[in-house]
């Protein structure tokens, strides 16, 4: 939760224009009688009104809303159990809040005889310590556990299913896919299975296919997440369905028909540009290609059902709203640039990094720096009146446009400060922890020696430092 009064005290910036051309930004500017007052992190200044041109408001959108979860599709670990282990099995293998390495060990030495059960118990327990790994969040080696538990019983269900279930907690679509494809020769009609390969189909773009597949799972067994799933992948198949496509090396672009065709080949020209940026700047290339869709803002709204600040979205897919624009322009470049970030950021920590780095990396990237909102972070430190970062983890999707405001600030203070400080090289290393499966806090503690009432401490007085007062 983020500490209201915090948030009371922030406001955007807006900006005095007075009648000789000079622009002052200003926070909460008010005009009373002949003057308008403004604050400053000096106090409060006041003009008289008959040299202000006008005022204008900071109404603009926010940037963008990130939404980290895979694909934007809430589905829970299948249910399925491999079938032929002994009942004792699960409970030997992990005990007492651990995985029992030993137990486990004995029966991979008894399954070198070759006899179906013996493997058929090495296979089960080495489930239950993924199965234990994953309520853990270790995902990693809960993927490594499950992936052992197959070379024990190749044609289980179950074990196909689970791995298929932990690639796609990763975005690995493909990967997911390869698994999905054998359970369902084994077992072409459990929802379960059919429920993964909606997600995997969806994940990788195919509607028609995402579809029939969830479809045909609802069928076998009515369940709320499938028709979430289901009803989200219909919106968006109705909307593309007058969509054309257009294809570059890294990116498959959908866009509205009606729009200009020129624009397309200028976005997709962009995004290649900046993939190459990016890249470099994060030494990593993401291996899936990335979608992206344009649409006009009423479509984008209609179909995303993101919070009415938000301009872009970036679920998976990059979400572009382009109405009434014919061709590229340095705003929507670095829209672009952000929502591309996030891609990176996610294919890089198979979605674990936390919004504060996800928001602060995407607009650095974007060329976002600190100077205009200094004063005020400065002040709301000094009065401690900061959010610490451990609540900026979260998905920020439920803030207003205030503590979104707020939050998108702070987060790009704390990575500016990072990468002034250590390099790239040094988010470049939190992100691979994170990645790994470490928390973002013992990331942060790792690479800067710093916990994050350290590293906001820090942040605050390079914001002193680099912006003075
Ligand atoms: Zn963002």
């Amino acid at each position: 939760m983020l500490a209201a009064s915090a948030l009371a005290s922030w406001a955007k910036a807006d900006t005095i224009v007075l009648k000789n051309g000079r622009r002052i930004t200003a926070y909460q500017v008010v005009e009373r009688g002949d003057k308008v007052s403004y604050q400053t992190s000096a106090g409060e200044l006041t003009l008289p009104k008959s040299i202000v041109d006008h005022v204008e408001r900071d109404n603009a959108a926010m940037p963008e809303a990130h939404a980290a979860a895979a694909a934007n599709i809430e589905i829970a670990a299948p249910v399925n159990v491999p079938r032929r282990g002994d009942s004792e099995v699960d409970a030997q293998a992990v005990h007492g809040g651990s995985v029992d390495r030993e137990y486990i060990a004995k029966l991979e030495n008894a399954a070198r005889s070759g006899a179906p059960q013996a493997n058929a118990n090495a296979a089960l327990a080495h489930h239950a310590a993924a199965q234990f790994e994953l309520t853990q969040g270790d995902l990693d080696h809960a993927l490594s556990d499950e992936r052992t538990a197959l070379n024990f019983e190749p044609d289980e269900p179950a074990l196909l299913a689970n791995v298929a279930y932990m690639y796609l907690r990763r975005s690995e679509y493909k990967q997911a896919l390869e698994y999905i494809d054998r359970a369902k020769r084994k077992a072409p009609d459990d929802p379960e299975i059919c429920k993964l390969a909606g997600w995997a189909y969806y994940g990788l773009s195919k509607l028609d296919q995402a579809v029939e597949e969830w479809q045909r799972s609802y069928a076998l067994r009515p369940d709320p997440e499938t028709k979430a799933a289901l009803d989200k992948a219909m919106r968006d198949k109705k909307q593309e369905e007058s969509y054309k496509e257009n294809e570059s090396i890294h990116f498959s672009l959908k866009y509205d028909g009606s729009e200009e065709p020129e624009l397309a080949k200028d976005v997709l020209r962009t995004l290649e540009s900046h993939f190459s940026a990016i890249e470099s700047e994060l030494g990593y290339t993401p291996p899936d290609s990335i979608g992206v869709i344009l649409y006009t803002r009423q479509a984008f709204i209609d179909v995303t059902q993101a919070p009415g600040w938000s301009g872009a979205l970036n679920d998976g897919r990059i979400r572009v709203p382009v109405q009434g624009l014919s061709g590229m322009s340095p705003e929507l470049s670095r829209v672009l640039k952000h929502e591309l970030t996030h891609s990176f950021v996610d294919q890089k920590t198979h979605q674990r990094a936390p919004a504060w780095i996800q928001e602060g990396l995407a607009q650095w990237m974007e060329g976002k720096r600190s100077a205009e909102n200094a004063p005020t972070l400065s002040r709301l430190f000094g009065q401690g009146q900061v959010v610490p970062l451990g609540s900026l983890e979260g998905s920020w999707m439920s803030f207003d446009r205030n503590q979104a405001a707020y939050a998108y600030a702070w987060a790009l203070a704390n990575v500016e400060y990072i990468v002034a400080t250590g390099g790239m090289s040094d988010v470049d290393r939190i992100l691979d922890r994170i990645g790994r499966g470490e928390s973002a806090e013992s990331a942060v503690r790792a690479v800067l020696h710093s916990d994050y009432g350290d590293l906001m401490q820090s942040t605050a007085a390079y914001l002193q430092k680099t912006y003075g007062n």
